[in-house]
């Protein structure tokens, strides 16, 4: 169960208003993308989201408890970067394993939990190998399958594909949409990038300068978007 519910949202660094006070809710299981220009605050949202930064204003709240004081590792989200840092001198295996241990979870519930993610993921014939030796797309998905065996309620991707190649770009763009119809997992994704988020979002929200512009289905905001800034980002020539 993943559902979020943003109250009056904001987030402040000193005096500058990154966030402004934003209210929305991401139902469980949804595929949300927030969608806007480089600075707009997507990175910001998503790091309040996981705990990383501070909340300065209003109040998020998961599954109905309000988590503004809450730990990032007692939220229940796993959050995957653009830059998927993986361990060069530990195997696949080891990668994906890496924060279960850090967990003490029993070592064989690790090996089935790797194994499932593995299996998702495509991964089954490279566990024993070393980052170097995968394609882009596979440290990507080695990056992915870390967050999958937290078996989080909520996976937040910032950028996650901004690395790749456009041929990659575009196969993991179907992996990321069949991955999420497989878990059912709430997932929250950011990017500036306006294909990703007409082709993957259930819901899109559009973010500029800290503020959301609109919220709505991707034919919703390409047929019938709130105004010129949604309309131009979105690609509609109207
Ligand atoms: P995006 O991910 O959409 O490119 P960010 O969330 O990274 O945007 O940044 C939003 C705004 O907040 C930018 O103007 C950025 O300069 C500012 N910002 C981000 N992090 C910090 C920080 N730690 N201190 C001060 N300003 C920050
Ligand atoms: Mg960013």
């Amino acid at each position: 169960m993943g559902k979020l519910e943003f109250a009056g949202l904001t987030k402040s660094f000193g005096h500058a208003k990154v966030i402004r006070e934003t209210d929305l809710t991401v139902e469980d299981g949804e595929f949300v993308v927030f969608v806007g220009p480089s600075g707009c605050g997507k990175s910001t949202m998503l790091r309040m989201i996981a705990g990383l930064d501070e909340i300065t204003g209003g109040e998020l709240r998961i599954n109905g408890r309000v988590v503004n004081d809450v730990a990032p590792v007692d939220r229940g989200i796993a959050m995957v970067f653009q830059s998927y840092a993986l361990y060069p001198h530990m195997t696949v295996f080891e990668n994906i394993a890496f924060p279960l241990q850090v967990a003490k979870l029993p070592e064989a519930e690790i090996r089935r939990r790797v194994a499932e993610a593995a299996a998702v993921l495509k991964l089954e014939e490279r566990l024993a190998h070393k980052p170097a030796a995968l394609s882009g797309g596979q440290r990507q998905r080695v990056a992915i399958g870390r967050a999958i065996v937290r078996e989080p309620a909520v996976f937040l991707f910032d950028e996650p594909l901004s690395n790749l190649d456009a041929a990659l770009r575009a196969e993991m763009r179907v992996e990321l949409t069949r991955l999420h119809a497989k878990l059912g997992t709430t997932m929250i994704y950011v990017t500036h990038d306006q294909v990703e988020a007409m082709t993957m979002a259930d819901k899109i929200v559009v973010l500029r300068d800290g503020v959301v512009e609109q919220v709505g289905s991707p034919l919703e905001l390409f047929h019938r978007p709130a105004n010129r800034f949604v309309a131009g980002f979105l690609g509609n020539p109207t």
